[in-house]
């Protein structure tokens, strides 16, 4: 059995928080496209076409809302995405940074502890043949012309995914459940994606990433353990506690980080009197 972290660890001790999730479209997505980054369907050998949201968005997105909570507690309010990660507060544990290049300057880098995946549409999609057909003509393009891909996703398209959490302490989970159920838009640059509903619906402690969408997908009679998530949830501490939690463990957490590195320096310190000795 697989338990929480008391505090968030500077090194991983494989623990993972898996949290199955289902995200619902209330309005009609719009995707408009000239950019084959922006192919937001995707046919799976073993699935059809399906709609897919890239992780990097989800997780885009709920950075953003765990960044914007974390300001209504006056918690490092500075920060932002992104140049300016202060690679010192809640939301910067949870998503990770880059210290050289973040504006705090600082000498160490984080690894995100929340780990996602290609969110999938529990259906099928009919439509997609056009849409390949489009993204293949854009290489004939000449300058001047601008052939822009147009793509429905329908309302109460359903998709599912998993947002795993790595060394979760229950604070870190208050904190990614809470923004999880505040996701209610998704959005970026050339998609009109409408309102979204976003549940919970499992939840697995575990030494591995064992919950795998694509595969529940693929065989939707396999036996999944399915847990209680309102227990589950009811059972995290008040999200406001947590960030205020949280905020106050990192330090401790970074001050490891300087101590594991200091034995170093004082061996260099120590070896030159050792010289001087040998010298007279
Ligand atoms: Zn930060």
């Amino acid at each position: 059995m697989v338990n929480f972290l008391e505090t968030p660890s500077l090194l991983s001790k494989g623990a993972y928080l898996q949290l199955v999730v289902e995200m619902k479209l209330l309005d009609d997505a719009i995707i408009r496209s000239n950019e084959p980054e922006e192919v937001l369907t995707h046919h799976y050998q073993a699935l059809g076409n399906r709609f897919v949201i890239p992780w990097r968005k989800v997780k885009g997105k709920l950075r953003r809302l765990v960044l914007e909570k974390q300001r209504g507690y006056d918690i490092s309010p500075a920060c932002a995405l992104k140049d300016d990660l202060c690679l010192f507060c809640p939301s910067c544990l949870l998503f990770g940074g880059t210290g050289e290049t973040s504006s705090s300057k600082v000498s160490y880098n984080m690894l995100s502890r929340v780990l996602g995946e290609t969110f999938i549409s529990t259906s099928t999609v009919d439509a997609v043949q056009n849409y390949t057909q489009n993204a293949v003509g854009e290489k004939d393009l000449k300058t001047g012309q601008a052939l822009m891909t147009i793509l429905t996703v329908p309302k109460e398209t359903v998709f599912q995914g998993t947002v795993t959490i790595k060394d979760p302490t229950r604070e870190m989970a208050a904190i990614i459940v809470d923004n999880l159920q505040r996701l209610t838009r998704i959005g970026a640059r050339s998609v009109e994606w409408g309102r979204v509903d976003t549940r919970i619906i499992n939840v697995r402690m575990s030494d591995r990433e064992d919950i795998s969408v694509y595969h529940l997908l693929e065989e939707p009679a396999q036996e999944v353990v399915q847990n209680d998530v309102t227990a589950f949830v009811a059972g995290l501490p008040p999200v406001d506690a947590a960030y205020a939690t949280l905020n106050s463990q990192i330090s401790v957490m970074l001050e490891e980080l300087i101590k594991a590195r200091s034995p170093q320096k004082e061996k260099k310190t120590k070896e030159k009197p050792t010289q001087l000795e040998i010298g007279e």
